[in-house]
């Protein structure tokens, strides 16, 4: 069964972790969000990009979920005593990956190349994929004024009141090579358990899987939700997010944050939604969606719950593909 994942960083890194240990290479592309790059000391930086890659590849440090393992911390403290910035933690191994980025994107590769040659290094076979070898940047508004996505997000350690989000480029970015091909002859589409304004949001535009944006701006949408399994995975279980802002996000936008208001939040583009049984007392209203509907453990505290949660969505989007 051929997949597509979309994913941001860490909730979806572990899924796509999941379904790497039951699919084939040739099985699963993995498309990631890259509105959330940006550049740092003259180093371009692609958090959930690196993310996906260090999980797949079993290098991802397992306290943080971004970030390496076994890292050392002497660059950035050295450039901090020297007056430099340090509020985006950048680790010795991990810098390695950002130079040797920013040396083959200033040489003219694209980025989806780069990240291939990267992951071959690292001894990952399945494919993973940006959401475009062009710029994206996601922009937050927030009662503080319009901030840059890792502004926000880290210096500012979500703190300010979100009022909406931006994509600055979306209009014009092409989806990467080869991810097109990818999700026009996949069997079936993971949206994993990301966070949906931030790091979803961003692909979606990208690959014109939302009805707000399919008609105006591309010819073609691609043909997904005719006939093809679309499935996301709810972020938010039990009303909170398992870390960082999504629910925060919801409340701030004026929408009480829950399975339901994610399942709402892709309507029109899924056709299956995935919600913890924490939540099973919204299986109606999401039915009511026009959605199939699993309720299972989505929880992944393990390398097994990632395991188990992959089975059971395939399971799933098989049962009727
Ligand atoms: P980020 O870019 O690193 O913030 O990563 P993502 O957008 O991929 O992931 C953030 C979202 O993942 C949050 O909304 C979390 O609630 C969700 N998440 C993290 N771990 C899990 C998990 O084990 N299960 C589920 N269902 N969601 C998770």
């Amino acid at each position: 069964m051929k997949i597509v994942a979309l994913a941001g960083g860490v909730g979806g890194a572990k899924l796509a972790h999941g379904l790497a240990q039951i699919l084939k290479p040739e099985e699963l592309t993995i498309i990631v969000n890259t509105g959330d790059d940006f550049e740092h000391y003259g180093l371009y930086i692609c958090p959930d990009l690196d993310t996906v890659c260090y999980t797949l590849a079993e290098l991802a440090n397992p306290e943080t979920g971004w970030g390496r393992v076994d890292e050392s911390w002497n660059a950035i403290e050295n450039a901090s005593k020297l007056g430099g910035l340090d509020w985006f933690k950048l680790g010795d191994r991990d810098l390695g990956t950002h130079l040797e980025r920013t040396r083959r994107l200033k040489a003219g590769d694209p980025l989806s190349q780069i990240t291939r040659d990267f992951c071959k290094a690292w001894g990952v076979e399945h494919t993973i994929l940006p959401m475009s070898d062009q710029s994206v940047r996601t922009m937050v508004d927030t009662d503080e004024g319009e901030l840059a996505f890792q502004e926000y997000f880290v210096h500012r350690r979500c703190e300010p009141r979100v009022k909406g989000f931006r994509f600055v480029g979306v209009e014009e970015a092409e989806p990467a090579s080869g991810a097109k091909e990818a999700i026009e002859s996949a069997d079936a589409i993971v949206i994993c358990p990301s966070n949906p304004w931030v790091s979803v949001d961003p692909i979606l535009k990208v690959f014109s899987l939302t009805a707000s944006t399919s008609s105006a701006r591309r010819p073609a949408p691609l043909p997904v939700g005719e006939g093809k399994p679309v499935v996301a995975i709810s972020p938010i279980i039990g009303g909170e997010t398992v870390k960082g802002p999504a629910a925060k996000m919801y409340r701030e936008l004026g929408i009480e944050p829950s399975a339901l208001a994610v399942a709402n939040h892709y309507r029109g583009v899924i056709t299956h939604f995935v919600m913890d049984a924490v939540d099973s007392q919204l299986t109606e209203s999401v039915r009511g969606l026009n959605m199939r509907t699993l309720v299972t453990n989505t929880l992944m505290k393990s390398h097994e719950d990632r395991r188990q949660l992959a089975q059971a969505i395939l399971q799933f989007v098989g049962s009727d593909s």
